[in-house]
């Protein structure tokens, strides 16, 4: 499998949302004649299958696999975990409110700085570029703090 998983568009009418083939992506995560995939099934306004069944996802998953790759194959074992509410969404917006925020927390908040997914993007890089970035910010909140101190004494 030369891929490391796909996305499936909404219009497609599928229940997946989306594939990792994790075993491609990540190599210790299967033996080398096995395959291990991760199916995430839910989106933004498609609540529905949080009332599924474990044997209901599973199918349906199985069904999209066998359409979609030609994979037919009874897994070896089944994993499901449910995270509701997992994704971010962002709302037309969304920056400028992020914006406004920011500028109240500096006013209100200051030497407070926030980071994470529902900021600026749901990618783990994101999430680290949003985290080291704070963490800059911090250091320069308290740098700027120590010489405030230093130029009083
Ligand atoms: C199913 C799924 C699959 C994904 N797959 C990928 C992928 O393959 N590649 C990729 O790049 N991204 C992926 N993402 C996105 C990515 O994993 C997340 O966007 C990212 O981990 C979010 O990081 P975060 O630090 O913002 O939040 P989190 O990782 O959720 O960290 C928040 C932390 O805060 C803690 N916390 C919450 N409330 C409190 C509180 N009151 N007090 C103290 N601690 C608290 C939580 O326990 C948690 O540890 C996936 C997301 C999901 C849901």
């Amino acid at each position: 499998m030369d891929a490391s998983g796909f996305l499936v568009p909404r219009n497609e009418g599928r229940t997946i949302t989306a594939c990792t083939l994790t075993s491609a992506k990540w190599l210790h995560t299967a033996p080398e004649d096995k395959v291990l995939l991760r199916c995430y099934i839910g989106r933004s306004g498609e609540q529905e299958w949080l009332g599924w069944s474990d044997e209901q996802l599973v199918q349906k998953a199985r069904h999209d696999l066998g359409e979609l790759l030609g994979l037919h194959a009874e897994p070896l074992f089944t994993e499901i975990t449910r995270m509701p509410k997992s994704m971010p969404q962002y709302p037309v917006h969304h920056l400028e409110k992020l914006k406004l925020l920011r500028m109240q927390m500096t006013e209100q908040l200051p030497g407070v700085y926030l980071a994470g997914a529902g900021l600026l993007g749901v990618g783990i890089p994101d999430c680290i570029k949003q985290g080291q970035d704070a963490g800059e910010q911090v250091a320069q909140h308290v740098k700027e703090q120590i010489l405030q101190a230093v130029t009083v004494v």
